[in-house]
């Protein structure tokens, strides 16, 4: 389909054509009759498929009608996590608007507010603004939302999981209610829903993530925990969600014997199953985890990748694997024939640079899922898709090797290392 028949107006046709775009991509062709409809609209879409424009050029193309700037009055308003997808999203704004008269301004903290707020006064038709920058502004009378037609909240899943929420929320307070409303997000958690409960009326929603007829039905998401709180945390979602039976990867068979000394102290039975433990005997706990005689089996990446069983209703990463290969190995032993399972992974501080790398390969944020009682002491950074990291090389190389040593539970120097010692079998 050509952009022409998105009934954009002319000024804005000529600016894609410019630059080069010839067809809209999925989210466009989805989101730009309806936002031009007035119609409110959740949308399940992530940085790379266009959504920018999706929501741009039908903005523009309602402001596009020569009504005279008033100062201090913007008529949109977009909401983004950070001052990076605001300068983004601001410069995207100003190719799309080329031909046309409408004026945009980013505005965001740690730095100086007075340009800001000489900028509101001159005229601005969109504000592209971080929560907490924007209500300085509007605490300071700085910018008034009485003229305001539209708001985005544009990666309203990153907002949320940076801790957002209360300012989106005294936000919303300040605005019309009879506005359109854009909401935004690479995943539509259930966070994400109760947020659309507030801001948004009636909202048609889309998607262009994943193909659900044919993506299986595994529900994943992380909780954020200190690493010496995670045997708690597992207890703790064990036996208030009283699950049935959960397949636990560990990184170490230390690590595994340990848990399931953890576990029974707290009235949970579990067994290990790793490298340590004779063929015979991870033959018999098989056998009785798929009979459900076992309900909580333990093990690490190398034992792993001999079990088969369809139909596990839960996979926990107590550990992220260095390989984001071996994340999807792992979930993929859930939500099997059509059957709905869930993956859930504990992830520390100390795993952030694994979790980037999973989330890059998934190429979309996990849900995050915070219990109040085990909220960590060292906060779990905010995910960065292609997220590479100083020396990622050389601290994967030591991680491999650190692994590799605990698995066999000794010094490299003790003897040969051999192929099947390595945990995640590359
Ligand atoms: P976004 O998902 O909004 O971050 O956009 C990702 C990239 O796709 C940006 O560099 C846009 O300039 C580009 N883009 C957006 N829409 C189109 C399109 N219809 N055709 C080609 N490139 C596009």
């Amino acid at each position: 389909m050509p952009f022409s028949h998105l009934k954009l107006n002319d000024n804005l046709l000529k600016a894609i054509d410019e630059l080069g775009y010839q067809t809209p991509t999925p989210i466009q062709e989805k989101a730009i009759p309806l936002v031009l409809s007035g119609q409110d609209v959740i949308a399940a879409a992530q940085t790379g498929t266009g959504k920018t424009a999706a929501f741009v050029l039908p903005i523009l193309q309602r402001l596009d009608n020569g009504h005279a700037k008033r100062a201090k009055h913007v008529r949109a308003l977009i909401l983004t996590p950070t001052r990076e997808l605001a300068e983004q999203v601001h410069s995207n704004i100003e190719q799309y608007a080329k031909y046309t008269d409408i004026s945009s301004l980013a505005v965001y903290g740690g730095i100086a507010t007075e340009p800001q707020k000489q900028a509101l006064i001159e005229g601005v038709d969109i504000l592209v603004a971080t929560p907490g920058r924007l209500l300085d502004l509007a605490y300071q009378r700085s910018v008034h939302f009485s003229a305001l037609d539209v708001l985005v909240l544009d990666e309203a899943d990153r907002m949320l999981d940076m801790g957002f929420s209360e300012d989106i929320n005294k936000v919303l307070d300040r605005l019309p209610t009879l506005r359109q409303t854009l909401l935004f997000s690479a995943t539509l958690s259930s966070n994400i829903h109760a947020l659309a409960e507030l801001a948004v009326h009636n909202a048609v929603e889309i998607s262009v993530t994943q193909d659900t007829a044919s993506a299986p039905k595994i529900k994943q998401y992380l909780i954020p925990v200190d690493k010496d709180m995670k045997s708690a945390l597992l207890s703790h979602l064990i036996t208030e969600n009283q699950w049935r039976q959960a397949l636990i990867f560990i990184q170490t068979k230390h690590g595994a014997a340990k848990l399931v000394t953890q576990l029974e102290k707290r009235g949970i039975a579990a067994e290990s199953f790793h490298s340590g433990r004779s063929q015979a005997m991870r033959t018999e706990l098989l056998e009785k985890f798929k009979k459900g005689e076992v309900a909580f089996l333990i093990a690490t990446g190398i034992a792993a990748r001999g079990i088969d069983i369809d139909n596990l209703d839960r996979v926990v990463n107590y550990d992220l694997p260095d390989e984001p290969e071996d994340y999807i190995h792992r979930i993929g032993r859930t939500g099997r024939a059509g059957a709905t399972g869930e993956a859930v992974s504990l992830v520390s501080k100390d795993d952030f640079r694994r979790l980037c790398d999973i989330e890059t390969k998934l190429n979309c944020l996990l849900d995050r899922e915070i219990i109040e009682a085990f909220t960590p002491r060292k906060e779990l950074p905010v995910s960065i898709l292609n997220y590479v990291p100083k020396r990622a090389n050389k601290m994967r190389a030591d991680s491999r090797r650190k692994n590799k040593q605990a698995e066999r539970g000794g010094s490299s120097s003790q003897r040969k290392p051999r192929s099947s010692d390595n945990p995640w079998g590359k």
